[in-house]
């Protein structure tokens, strides 16, 4: 390709997989050009909508991401679904590469009976909701209850745990939105139980995480030293591993001999325990969980498998936080028992196993729901550079047409990078007289309207 005809492509998916991916294609030695199609009036993906909101300086990634929006040849559409808006047929024919970078937008399910009573939420909507993202704002949660029970181990079952216990305080200088903070404020929660399934070494949490958990205003860490007694294969495994879960542990340890504070909260961590089933009339009133043992599989991994003993404790909240999970983008192929697109490195796979042409995946969507946001950058990179081998190869066939004219003529609203800007600093006006660094605009007429004006 010349810069008389630059490559173009569209990345479709606005969050960090697909601004690293745009960034790496600008910055390549092929003259390109890049058009980010989002769903959402506003970019950032996870980072504006599943980052806690008291994590400003993971937020502040962001900022990298506007250095690749000004760049020549970037050009973003907002409110646009691929699928709905435009087809995926569509953008082939118009770019010479599509990239998706759509994530994991669903949450992975756990199978017991009473998972879907009132009460028992995905942890993924109650993070979509406290961050102001616009399809979740009438989700009602109901906090009333003394105890909350968080399923999972990850750093996302941390992420809600911690919400729910956090001060208005420690909550009123975030973009936590404002209905979230009275909720989490005036809640009657007392206890947020974490149950992992296995144990204390195998926790998918990192330090920093578990750091703060005992570092919180408003409520004291719980962990029963009884828990951190480790099987042998525990042990001899932490002997030799990874350091997160060495420091993990020690900071498990060190919580267990603490004294409480008694402050108004606690959370409590449980180790080697799963919910069989969710319990109630007509809304979440306890979860029955079954003690599991640890049992090394043939491949060294131990997993949890559960003993004949039971306890049912009383909670009105259910968060379960047990994985993200992909969904199919519309006409283009989807492994469902992975929840991904199907791909080698990148390359999207049709049926017969071969890379499809000018088809290329990056991020949560290629490789599952694992990593953190720097993570999808080396994912990224290794996307494009198969998209740019094979541009340099010839084997990208080179397309017509223009997204913003199929857009206008179909009476798309869609929004430009400078819409975005418009909200972005509308929303930065709303928040600094309070202190905070924005106040998001959560509604999908609000956004529009500020992005149109
Ligand atoms: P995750 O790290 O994969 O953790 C999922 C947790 O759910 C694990 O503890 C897993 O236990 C447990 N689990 C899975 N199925 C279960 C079941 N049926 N019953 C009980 N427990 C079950 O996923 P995540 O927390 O959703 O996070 C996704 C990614 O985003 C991770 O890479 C995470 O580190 C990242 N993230 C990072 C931050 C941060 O950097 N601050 C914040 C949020 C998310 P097993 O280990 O036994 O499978």
């Amino acid at each position: 390709m010349s810069s008389d005809r630059p490559l173009r492509v569209a990345v479709v998916g606005s969050g960090p997989a697909g601004f690293y991916a745009a960034a790496q294609l600008l910055a390549s030695d092929v003259p390109a050009r890049v058009d980010v199609i989002e769903r959402l009036p506003t970019p950032w993906g996870l980072v504006r909508l599943g980052v806690a909101p008291d994590h400003p300086e993971i937020k502040a990634v962001s900022r990298v991401f506007e250095k690749t929006a000004r760049q020549d040849g970037f050009r973003f559409f907002g409110n646009v679904g691929v699928g709905t808006d435009v087809t995926h047929d569509e953008l082939a024919a118009i770019y010479d590469a599509v990239i998706y970078t759509v994530g994991a937008q669903s949450d992975r399910r756990m199978g017991i009976p009473g998972e879907d009573l009132p009460g028992s939420w995905p942890a993924t909507a109650f993070v979509a909701w406290y961050n102001g993202h616009p399809d979740f704002q009438d989700l009602d949660f109901d906090l009333s209850h003394e105890r909350a029970i968080v399923v999972g181990n990850g750093n996302v079952a941390m992420d809600v745990a911690r919400m729910l216990a956090l001060t208005k305080g420690e909550l009123d200088p975030t973009d936590t939105t404002e209905a979230a903070i009275r909720a989490i404020v005036d809640s009657g929660i007392k206890e947020v139980v974490m149950l992992g399934r296995r144990g204390p070494a195998q926790a998918a949490f990192t330090n920093p995480e578990l750091k703060e958990l005992g570092e919180l205003h408003g409520a004291d860490v719980i962990v029963d030293p009884a828990a951190l007694v480790l099987d042998e294969a525990s042990e001899a495994a932490l002997a030799e591993e990874r350091s997160t879960a060495r420091r993990n542990v020690d900071l498990l340890r060190e919580y267990s001999v603490r004294t409480p504070a008694g402050k108004v909260r606690k959370v409590t961590l449980r180790f080697c325990v799963s919910p069989v089933a969710i319990l109630g009339d007509g809304k979440v009133e306890a979860v029955e969980v079954v003690r599991n043992t640890l049992v090394a599989d043939d491949d060294g991994k131990l997993r949890a498998v559960a003993t004949d003993e039971t306890e049912v404790l009383p909670a009105g909240l259910v968060l379960r936080s047990v994985g993200y999970c992909g969904v199919p983008v519309p006409g283009v192929p989807f492994d469902e028992r992975r929840a991904v697109i199907p791909n080698a490195a990148g390359r999207v796979l049709g049926e017969d196993g071969q890379p499809i042409r000018g088809l290329y995946c990056a991020g949560w969507i290629k490789r599952g729901p694992s990593g953190v946001i720097g993570t999808n950058k080396k994912d990224a990179t290794e996307t494009c550079d198969l998209l740019l081998e094979d541009a340099r190869a010839g084997l990208l066939d080179a397309a017509d047409g223009d997204l913003e004219a199929l857009l206008t003529d179909r009476g798309v609203a869609f929004v430009p990078y400078a819409g975005w800007e418009a909200i972005d600093a509308r929303e930065r006006e709303l928040g600094e007289p309070l202190g905070k660094p924005r106040v998001k605009l959560v509604r999908w007429d609000d956004l529009l309207s500020v992005a149109g004006s």
